[in-house]
């Protein structure tokens, strides 16, 4: 369930180090890990993505929304992509450690959620980072897991803090948890 390592964000990453330490790929979560939940790729986004593929990594994207939402994205950024992927299920992990052609070993998984981003690349045998999430701002059954997972992150920064490493300072954004559909659009009565 624990992540290997807890980041603030993967644009704050040192991608160069991980190459170096024998990664060869890399499975991203979209939503609230690349992007704010719903939205286009960024600039940004398209620009780390180009950065990794110049250093040589294989680049996968593994979501559980939609196939209109996962295809539109990847086409952005020129990447593979699962979509519906059922995340902590492992199929859709290893369906992309064969579109890229690497074993799951080789493959850094990052994402913004424990129970299933973290959860699902444990399972699949994939080295797993927690990010923070972009917003607050996503589907009720997102908003749901970030409860669920709550009582996890509290032990796991006890035991980050017991073995003296270190680990962002804060979970979410600040503000209260804003119900979207699964574009990123808020809901009317949105506010719980
Ligand atoms: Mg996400």
């Amino acid at each position: 369930m624990y992540p290997d390592e807890w980041k603030e964000s993967p644009y704050s990453i040192d991608f160069d180090e991980y190459s170096r330490k024998g990664y060869k790929g890399i499975v991203f979560d979209i939503d609230n890990t690349l992007v704010p939940h719903g939205k286009p790729a960024s600039d940004d986004a398209k620009e780390l993505i180009s950065r990794l593929k110049q250093i040589g990594y294989g680049i996968c994207i593994v979501s559980n929304n939609e196939k209109e939402r996962v295809e539109s994205f990847c086409r952005e950024l020129g990447c593979e992509g699962v979509w519906k992927a059922h995340k902590p299920d492992t199929k859709g992990y290893f369906k992309a450690c064969s579109a890229m052609k690497l074993s799951p070993a080789s493959v850094l998984c990052i994402g913004d959620q424990l129970i299933t981003d973290i959860h699902g690349g444990n399972r699949s045998g994939m080295h797993t980072i927690l990010v923070n999430p972009i917003t607050r701002a996503e589907e009720i059954q997102v908003i749901v897991k970030r409860k669920l997972e709550a009582p996890f992150i509290f032990i796991y920064r006890i035991m980050m803090k017991l073995k003296g490493k270190s680990f962002p300072s804060r979970r979410l954004p600040a503000g209260k948890a804003v119900v979207t559909d699964n574009m990123g659009n808020p809901l009317r009565k949105n506010r719980i």
